[in-house]
């Protein structure tokens, strides 16, 4: 990976932790950050439009991307398939640009396998009861839906020993400013610094 290039985190959550929200208000207050937008084919919530939460496609195109290799990674999710592009997360990188991931832990293990300098960051929940209320709160999936996600929360949270950071949603301003002290803190490190600041690197000790 050159010198210029952006830096790739993981998001991974159980449904209804929040995750959605905290990142839509990080990308508010950072620049140069953002979100890669996954294919699923999952049916668009009321609201959601495609090329915005998510590229909707049939399974069968799913597939043919799929054998066109054009996953950075892909894995099943509550019987929908999910995956990100790889064409896309690439050229915002080599934009100098953030990305975020917004994935499972099935993908996630994918993406550290390809690229372990990714940084990962799980979002966990207050309670399991708190979990099921947003669930219900947010209103936009069948109580059915919302019984099978509770099901496969705890699976899911289960693997958060596998990421780097833990971030408790609890209180939503207090987990987003722990959520931006991460990306704030990578971009102070000596590496990040000299990319950015080089013309004042190099003024400073002429
Ligand atoms: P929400 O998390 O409740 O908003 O539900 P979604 O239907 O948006 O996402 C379902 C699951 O799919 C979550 O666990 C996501 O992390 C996961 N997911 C979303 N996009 C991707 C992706 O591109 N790749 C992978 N591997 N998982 C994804
Ligand atoms: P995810 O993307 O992880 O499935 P969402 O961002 O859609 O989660 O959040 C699920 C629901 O919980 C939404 O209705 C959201 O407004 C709500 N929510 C998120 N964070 C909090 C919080 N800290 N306190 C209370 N409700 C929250
Ligand atoms: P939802 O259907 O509620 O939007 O998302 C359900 C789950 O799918 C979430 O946990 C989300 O992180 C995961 N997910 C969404 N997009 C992707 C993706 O591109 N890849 C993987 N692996 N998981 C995804």
């Amino acid at each position: 990976m050159s010198l210029a290039q952006g830096r790739l985190y993981i998001l991974s959550a159980p449904s209804g932790a929040g995750k959605t929200s905290l990142v839509a208000a990080l990308l508010d207050q950072l620049p140069h950050l953002e979100v890669s937008i996954s294919h699923t084919t999952r049916a668009p919530r009321p609201g959601e439009e495609d090329g915005k939460n998510y590229h909707f496609v049939e399974r069968e195109a799913f597939q043919q991307l799929v054998e066109q290799g054009a996953f950075f990674e892909s894995a099943e999710v509550f019987g929908n398939y999910y995956g990100t592009s790889q064409q896309a997360v690439e050229e915002r990188l080599a934009a100098g640009v953030d990305v975020i991931l917004e994935i499972d832990w099935q993908g996630a293990q994918q993406v550290r396998k390809k690229m372990p300098e990714a940084l990962s960051i799980f979002i966990l929940p207050p309670s399991q009861q708190a979990l099921r209320e947003r669930l219900q709160a947010r209103g936009q999936d069948t109580a059915e839906v919302i019984e099978g996600r509770m099901q496969q929360a705890i699976s899911e949270m289960s693997h958060y020993p596998e990421y780097d950071y833990l971030v408790i949603n609890d209180d939503f301003t207090q987990a987003l400013a722990e959520l931006k002290a991460i990306f704030v803190t990578q971009r102070l490190t000596l590496q990040s610094q000299e990319q950015c600041q080089a013309a004042l690197l190099e003024d400073l000790l002429k």
